[in-house]
């Protein structure tokens, strides 16, 4: 599998001499990280976030059980598949490291090319795993995150800006009067109209943490992390001159010539998480404001 350099092993043993022989099966295959210990296994697992671990089992003070009911404890850990290897050979050990959430069991001693072509199993398991999340998390019309992906985004940028200390802004939009232009030229035409603005709302996504994402019919958002509130209307009216230059009609529009995105008025898509209600209610006091603007005849504009 050519992906196989990509993964990080983490190996976990109290013994200095498991670490090596452990770590030199693997070297050539992967990028190794080494914990002797309970709590450095947990502090390594959280800062590196390794593809897979290889836990011991018996070590002082804490042993591989009690770090792996902490590394699914800990939402940014538990989803890390963990084999155990360890000496404890009995069918009742195995039972119990594998309802602790182990996906595998290797025993001491292993033959390396048995320990070798599991850990490959469940790396690739990883591989496809993550290839499926990444199919899930887009919209399958226009190829852009979809909401469930926006959902988890803004829970994550809402709880990095709040202890950073920053603002976040966010930008919803929709086509208006999609449902008469459906009727009008057909849903295939439709369905190109979300592709631009799907495309042209991707151009405006252009810093790590930005995200542009469909949230369902013709709604859209763009989410921007550390970025304030003049900032944010700079980049929603940059979006509004791209839709503008791509003079889209919409001939059946009551009062617009041209098919435009809004989104709320006032300042309400601007947040400051350290001062702030919770993230959940961000959202719909943005929706709220777009429904009134949703006027015939309003101005063909994109209100910051
Ligand atoms: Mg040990």
């Amino acid at each position: 599998m050519e992906h196989e350099t990509e993964f990080t092993l983490l190996i976990v043993d109290d013994e200095k001499q498991n670490r090596l022989l452990l770590t030199e099966l693997f070297q050539s295959e992967y990028k190794i990280i080494q914990a002797k210990n309970g709590q450095q296994a947990l502090e390594r697992a959280r800062s590196h976030l390794p593809d897979l671990i290889l836990l011991d089992v018996l070590m002082p003070e804490m042993d591989g059980m009690a770090v792996i009911r902490e590394l699914k404890r800990d939402d940014d850990t538990r989803h890390i598949p963990v084999i155990f290897i360890t000496a404890l050979d009995t069918t009742a050990d195995e039972e119990w490291g594998l309802n602790l959430g182990a996906v595998d069991y290797i025993v001491k001693p292993f033959h390396p090319s048995i320990a070798r072509v599991r850990v490959r199993n469940h790396l690739h398991l990883v591989h496809q795993r993550r290839l499926l999340e990444q199919i899930a998390a887009l919209d399958g019309l226009t190829g852009i995150p979809n909401r469930r992906r926006f959902d988890e985004a803004l829970k994550q940028e809402w709880s990095r800006c709040q202890r950073n200390d920053q603002p976040l802004s966010l930008i919803i939009g929709d086509v208006d009067f999609f449902k008469t232009y459906n009727d009008t030229l057909g849903h295939a035409a439709g369905d190109r109209v979300l592709q631009e603005v799907a495309s042209e709302l991707r151009q405006c996504a252009r810093r790590p943490g930005d995200l542009a994402a469909r949230y369902g019919g013709e709604e859209f958002v763009l989410l921007l992390p550390g970025t304030s509130q003049e900032e944010g209307k700079l980049v929603a009216e940059k979006f509004r001159q791209r839709m503008l230059a791509r003079n889209l009609p919409h001939p059946a529009s009551p009062g617009l010539q041209r098919r435009v995105l809004r989104h709320p008025q006032s300042g309400r898509h601007h947040h400051h998480p350290q001062k702030q209600r919770s993230h959940p209610r961000l959202l719909s006091a943005g929706r709220r404001r777009l429904v009134p603007g949703e006027i015939p005849g309003a101005q063909p504009d994109l209100l910051a």
